[in-house]
């Protein structure tokens, strides 16, 4: 099983007097238990402290971005590290929006989402195509590319002994297809190094980019084509666990009124919901888990 995922995805909204009706709107929610629904609230920056102290304990936030590696001089950046140090437990990656306008590439979104999880932190990794590319026909192609730079098949080559070799295919590190060229002693390794060692900690957001704040949803059937799509692409070059228990929540205009049917979808373990989080109606989609 697979618990059911509801981000809520605040983005840049919110006055200090808006985040605590907000909040006080959540707390007074009647809502299915921690064991069948995980509830993560993401607010701006400057609310985290204020929205994690008043939110109910069992709900949790996430930071909507963090800085590619450690902190320093990155004027204007928030670090991993800062929102471990608040006990901040998530972090959303590569919203389209920052994709889009801040041209986050894949190799920068999957260098964050290594990084993050590298310092304890869970994510909310965000995928997607543009309307332009799905009706060139790339839709697939162009998530499992987003999604490859986040799993990180990183193409590596070494030079290390027959003995060594062996062992680094079985610390489980380094995944499959070692090709060796065997000398006498030595052997050449081409490997692909993961970036994720802990899938657990990732939960793979499929917010399609023509369906982000036009109230244009995509269909069930089109959120769960993509979905099952992903699942297979993990199977196939992640691992059959991974695929099987990796949660791949839909984003898009997901709201009160259409959330049951997607939320029916056999590959649809969620959703990052962004206007409609901001409502009384995010109580709803909650629901929809069960
Ligand atoms: P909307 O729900 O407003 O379409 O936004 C979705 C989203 O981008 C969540 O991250």
């Amino acid at each position: 099983g697979r618990k059911f995922f509801v981000g809520g995805n605040w983005k840049c909204n919110g006055t200090t007097e808006q985040v605590k009706k907000i909040v006080s709107t959540l707390n007074g929610g009647e809502v299915p238990s921690q064991d069948v629904v995980e509830v993560v609230i993401s607010p701006p920056f400057v609310f985290l402290p204020l929205v994690k102290e008043a939110l109910r304990p069992d709900f949790h936030v996430a930071a909507q971005n963090c800085w590619v590696k450690k902190g320093g001089a990155f004027t204007g950046e928030v670090s991993a590290e800062m929102l471990v140090n608040l006990s901040i437990p998530w972090v959303i990656i590569g919203h389209s929006e920052r994709r889009l306008m801040l041209k986050e590439s894949n190799e920068f979104v999957g260098d964050k989402v290594a990084y993050a999880l590298s310092q304890g932190l869970k994510v909310i990794a965000c995928i997607g195509e543009t309307l332009e590319q799905r009706e060139a026909g790339s839709t697939v192609e162009v998530v499992a590319a987003q999604t490859k730079a986040i799993a990180g098949s990183r193409p590596c080559v070494s030079v290390v002994s027959f003995v060594t070799c062996l062992d680094v295919r079985f610390v489980g590190y380094f995944m499959y297809r070692t090709l060796t060229v065997t000398g006498l002693k030595d052997c050449i390794c081409f490997f692909y190094k993961s970036k994720v060692s802990n899938w657990a900690d990732v939960v793979l957001a499929y917010e399609p980019v023509w369906a982000i704040g036009t109230g244009k949803v995509a269909t069930p059937a089109q959120a769960q084509e993509v979905h099952s799509e992903l699942r297979k692409w993990l199977q196939a070059n992640v691992s059959p666990e991974v695929a099987a228990s990796t949660r791949i929540i839909y984003g898009g205009s997901v709201t009160a009124a259409n959330c049951k049917e997607l939320a029916a979808q056999p590959d649809v373990d969620g959703f990052l919901v962004g206007g409609a989080s901001l409502k009384p109606e995010f109580i709803d989609i909650i629901k929809s888990a069960e």
